[in-house]
């Protein structure tokens, strides 16, 4: 049988500014920007969520209901820092930790019983380290399958302890409302409502095939979860595989623009190839080769993989000036995503103007343009900018 943790820091980018900032201890922190913006809550304290506020609210709803709160814009770095310290923590219990996102991740510790006690224990001994050296508080699950473990640390939080144990799992779950299985969303939920399906019992009483018949393959999911039954391993991700793009510039060229555009570019194109196989990574590496064929590599490790060009483009870009590259002429840029992973459970949230919803069902957009009509169907406005400039450019350059 296996041992599965699953831990989840408490209010983790909220939690990070009230250890930060004494001051805003105990009182409502909301994170994600001004009440006046039109983004929404990212993460709130939980003296914040005795106003109702919650994840995914909008800022102004927020503002609104508690209008002497302490909004802030988040600082994704700070929490990335964090997230490692965490991270390195956990990996001292079991190399099979599965991130899940910044403040969240699987351990399987199945083979560390010999060395650290039971799954239990060792459960302790990280929410105590976490608390004590880092100084957060955080939630754990633990049980012999994901789903169980994910459960139990989201049932008593903040600072929750909850061990499912194998035997009476059903009898367990039965009471539990159907959106508590992992995967059934609001839509689900409201059908399954409609079936007569209020809780986990309900479903456990419906014949295998009558669920697969209404809800066709996720039902099969949906039946095992219901029964307490996840085979889903804790992965690791694999270093080695990655998905890259490079270009080599006709003429060399040192030309800022030029050079975000296609460095945008190749971060679309990557991260489109990363969505259709349903991959998700956490290794971002620039390549650079200027003009006496020197090249440069930069890379650097998120703390939770992603598939999004925006987030990409922004680290690679941030990589690139670390190399200076602004200072050279260049004759080719590349991007590679390594780090890999299937099945994406959350990305890293974004502050940006868009919201993280906006953001992914725009892909899902582009991804559908582009997979009717062609790679060109569709692009950045951005990135037509920079194809403008190169064919003024190339008019220039025209011999008279
Ligand atoms: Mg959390």
């Amino acid at each position: 049988m296996r041992r599965i943790i699953h831990l989840d820091m408490d209010a983790f980018f909220a939690s990070v500014e009230q250890m930060d900032n004494p001051a805003y201890l105990g009182r409502p922190v909301i994170v994600g920007g001004s009440p006046q913006s039109r983004g929404v809550v990212s993460t709130c304290s939980y003296e914040a969520r005795k106003y109702g506020i919650h994840s995914a609210m909008p800022l102004r709803e927020a503002g609104r209901r508690c209008p002497h709160g302490i909004f802030l814009p988040g600082r994704m770095n700070r929490y990335m820092e964090v997230s490692a310290q965490i991270r390195e923590i956990m990996l001292e219990y079991t190399p099979v930790v599965e991130p899940i996102s910044l403040d969240e991740a699987f351990l399987d510790v199945t083979a560390s019983e010999k060395l650290f006690g039971p799954a239990e224990q060792i459960a302790k001994t990280l929410v105590g380290r976490i608390n004590k050296e880092v100084g957060l508080p955080a939630s754990v699950g633990v049980a012999h399958n994901k789903f169980l473990a994910k459960l139990g640390s989201d049932l008593k939080k903040p600072k929750g302890f909850v061990v499912i144990p194998p035997d009476g799992v059903e009898e367990f779950l039965a009471p539990l409302p159907v959106s508590k299985l992992w995967g059934v969303g609001p839509k689900t939920t409201e059908l399954l409502h409609k079936l007569g399906v209020q809780t986990i019992g309900d479903l456990q009483k419906i014949p295998p095939a009558q669920i697969r018949s209404r809800l066709g393959e996720s039902g099969e999911v949906l039946y095992n979860l219901a029964h307490g039954i996840d085979e889903r391993p804790v992965t690791v991700e694999e270093e080695a595989k990655s998905i890259g793009h490079e270009v080599t510039f006709p003429t060399d060229t040192g030309d800022r623009d030029l050079l975000e555009g296609t460095l945008l570019g190749l971060c679309e194109r990557v991260a489109r190839r990363m969505r259709k196989q349903g991959l998700a990574g956490r290794i971002i590496t620039v390549k650079l080769r200027n003009t006496d064929f020197k090249t440069i590599t930069r890379r650097l490790t998120l703390p939770a993989p992603t598939d999004f060009e925006e987030i990409i483009f922004r680290h690679a870009l941030s990589l690139a000036k670390k190399a200076n590259w602004g200072g050279k002429q260049l004759r080719l840029v590349g991007v590679s995503v390594s780090g890999l992973q299937k099945g994406l459970q959350e990305q890293i949230p974004l502050f940006l103007t868009e919201d993280h919803e906006d953001l992914k069902r725009l892909h899902e957009t582009v991804d559908l343009i582009k997979d009717r009509f062609g790679e060109t169907a569709i692009t950045r406005g951005r990135l037509l900018t920079g194809f403008q400039r190169r064919k003024n450019a190339a008019l220039h350059e025209k011999p008279e």
